[in-house]
């Protein structure tokens, strides 16, 4: 089963995009600004949740567009990918439609740090990005550039705090109002695209930046911090130019493994699947580098790069003398272009020529658009709140790069959260709040909000202290029901769905230790399984699945009446088995630091004034950041162990 109905032609979409610019109103519960990875999860969040949304963004064809790679998940990443699908949004469905090459990254690991990855053909997935949002219920999608956030003056029963009123957009003089604006502009907020020795205004290639009045009411009006920070994109390269066969060949899973819990099957049949191929670079490499360093801007710049995508030249300075990987993946079922992960770079393009066909594959290789470096303004996001509000303006929520993340998922997973929040503000509900110790969404919202950002932040495993519970496998049995019941933004065909395999789950794990084995009786009964001693003991088959080479197929062989209904379970089951008694282990930890999430913290504290023993540094720390919890408070860089055990008794005495 693949959950998604053929998406609408361009033809019907921009049809049906037309009719809504046309039926624009001028008053919605959540207006969301930008259609990236971050805006077009916000908005179809807000509107499943209820509340009339309007998503504006530049240009509507470039809604869903992968500015950069063709490719979704991997370590880390793939695992909000998961979240985000239990949680209803979009890129894991889309992922399975654009998919054209699975893989699971680091299976040679536990899985519990797994990596559901797929290259992507990039025209499919912006077609089915567009094609949901514009039949989403209660989603208008207009296209416009948003000119002027418009916000009160501060309430003067709060002082410093501003309330969000709507947008004012470049080609409209009569603004539009709402309750709750998320920000999702990416890369564009005064973005700067850099090329050689041009620069040029710009969001993308193509688009143009923010307007510098978005910037103003951001930094001058809301007095918010903002820094600067620059990525960068390779060259795309034409396929029948470059030699392959003098690269390694790397297939695919020969099953790929869908993103999202609703679908079986990827679109992409596992014979349609494309291989990509492993090459690296030379010292002849280096070399160009070196001699075109004069001539590239970029890189002279000392804005903070994504150090773990770094660009050929970054990796060249860094590390001298080395080879480096290069992946060329393919960029769709039918395009003709392939795309050079590892060689990014922004040096004038005769130079980016000169430098790719020093590697044996790329000897004859003809570039199709140069790489190109963008620098852009990034909102320091200890200014927000969990919910991604900002902190002293209400209704005003910030998703995506303009909070110092890199990557589509990094950006999807606020979005979609700063979308239920800004609809729960719209409606009059509380705000909701996903813990580090539930999901990975709340360890990357955590350490936004708590440490900030000093260079472009993504995921990594090894960010989440509770990676043995957030595995990517029982993602929906952790947010789904959640999703549906506390935060409304899951349907019902969903949470239905995740309420069967969760009692399916608890049945089958019922089963499995409600029937025990005598290790002699049956030793010969399960090939494969080999017993340390020779003594007869009795265990049950949820015990021995926790063994290496106990599979739920050989047990299920042994006891075919009571464990074949839960076939399909098998892997579930098994990498429940494995990971549950690291899990009853880390039990009483999460326990602790949900109590201290408990544990709230005013907003409007006087931490210079507190009387409690607090370093001077300590106090300025708490002020600046405001944590919600004392568990955010126990996170933030520069908070002493002995600071913790003085708030707490504070806490303690107040709360
Ligand atoms: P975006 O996807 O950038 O979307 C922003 C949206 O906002 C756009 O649709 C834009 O049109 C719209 N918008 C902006 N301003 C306005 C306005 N005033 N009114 C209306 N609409 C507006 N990620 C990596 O992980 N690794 C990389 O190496 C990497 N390299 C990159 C290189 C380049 C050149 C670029 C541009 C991006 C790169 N990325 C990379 C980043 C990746 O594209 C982003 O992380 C991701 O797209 C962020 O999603 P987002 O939703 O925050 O913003």
């Amino acid at each position: 089963m693949l959950t998604k109905k053929r998406p609408l032609p361009w033809s019907v979409l921009s049809l049906l995009s037309r009719r809504a610019a046309h039926l624009a109103r001028q008053q919605y519960d959540v207006i969301v600004v930008g259609g990236g990875h971050a805006g077009t999860e916000a908005a179809a969040a807000a509107a499943r949740v209820g509340a009339e949304t309007l998503l504006v963004t530049q240009k509507i064809q470039t809604i869903g567009a992968l500015s950069c790679n063709p490719s979704l998940g991997g370590v880390g990443k793939g695992q909000l990918v998961k979240e985000v699908d239990a949680l209803d949004g979009l890129c894991g469905r889309a992922g399975d439609w654009a998919g054209i090459h699975f893989t699971i990254l680091n299976r040679k690991k536990g899985p519990a740090v797994w990596g559901p990855r797929a290259q992507l053909d990039r025209q499919r997935y912006r077609e089915f990005i567009q094609s949901e949002l514009l039949s989403t219920p209660r989603l208008t999608v207009l296209e416009g550039s948003v000119e002027e956030l418009l916000v009160t003056e501060p309430n003067p029963e709060e002082p410093g705090h501003h309330r969000v009123t709507g947008i004012r957009l470049a080609n409209r003089s009569q603004p539009i109002t709402a309750s709750s604006v998320v920000l999702t502009t990416g890369t564009f907020l005064s973005g700067a695209l850099f090329m050689g020795q041009t620069m040029s205004p710009g969001g993308r290639f193509g688009d143009a930046p923010s307007s510098a009045g978005l910037s103003h009411t951001l930094r001058e009006r809301l007095g918010l911090r903002t820094g600067r920070l620059r990525t960068g994109t390779p060259p795309r390269i034409v396929k029948d130019s470059v030699d392959l066969c003098q690269a390694e060949l790397h297939l695919p899973d020969t099953h790929p493994t869908p993103f999202s819990f609703l679908n079986k099957h990827t679109r992409c049949k596992p014979e349609e699947q494309l291989p990509c191929h492993l090459t690296t670079t030379t010292p002849g490499v280096e070399r160009v580098v070196k001699e075109s360093l004069h001539l590239n801007c970029h890189i002279q710049q000392d804005t903070k790069g994504p150090r773990y995508c770094p660009s050929i030249e970054s990796r060249v300075l860094r590390f001298p003398g080395r080879s480096h990987q290069v992946w060329l993946e393919p960029e769709g079922l039918t395009s003709d272009l392939l795309y050079p992960q590892g060689l990014s770079m922004t040096m004038p393009p005769d130079m980016q020529l000169r430098l790719i066909r020093e590697i044996p594959a790329l000897r004859r290789a003809e570039i199709h658009t140069p790489g190109y470096g963008v620098q852009y303004d990034f909102v320091c996001p200890t200014q927000l709140s969990p919910a991604l509000q900002v902190k002293n303006t209400q209704g005003l929520f910030l998703a995506g790069q303009i909070n110092g993340t890199t990557g589509y998922e990094e950006a999807a997973a606020q979005g979609l959260w700063a979308g239920v929040n800004a609809a729960h503000w719209a409606l009059s509900l509380p705000p909701v709040a996903l813990s580090r110790t539930e999901s990975y969404i709340g360890v990357l919202i955590d350490d936004l909000v708590c440490r900030g950002v000093t260079e472009p932040y993504r995921m990594f495993t090894s960010r989440a202290e509770f990676r043995t519970s957030l595995r990517p496998d029982n993602a929906d049995l952790r947010l789904t029901l959640k999703g549906s019941e506390e935060v409304g933004c899951v349907s019902s065909l969903r949470y239905r769905e995740a309420v069967r395999v969760r009692d399916s789950l608890q049945d089958a794990l019922a089963a499995l230790h409600a029937l025990t084995l005598s290790t002699n009786k049956w030793r010969n009964k399960l090939p494969g399984l080999q017993m340390s001693e020779n003594k007869n003991t009795l265990v049950t088959a949820g015990e021995l699945l926790q063994y290496n080479h106990v599979s739920f197929e050989m047990l299920a062989s042994v006891f075919p009446e009571s464990l074949s209904p839960y076939a399909e379970f098998s892997q579930r089951l098994k990498i429940e088995a494995v990971y549950k008694p690291y899990c009853d282990m880390q039990k009483k930890e999460i326990e602790r630091i949900q109590r201290e999430e408990n544990m709230s913290l005013p907003q409007d504290l006087d931490y210079f004034s507190l009387p409690v023993s607090l370093s001077q540094e300590v106090r300025e720390i708490l002020d600046r950041v405001r944590p919600s919890t004392l568990g955010s408070a126990t996170r933030l860089q520069g908070i002493t162990p002995a600071a913790v055990v003085n708030l707490l008794r504070y806490v303690h005495a107040t709360n």
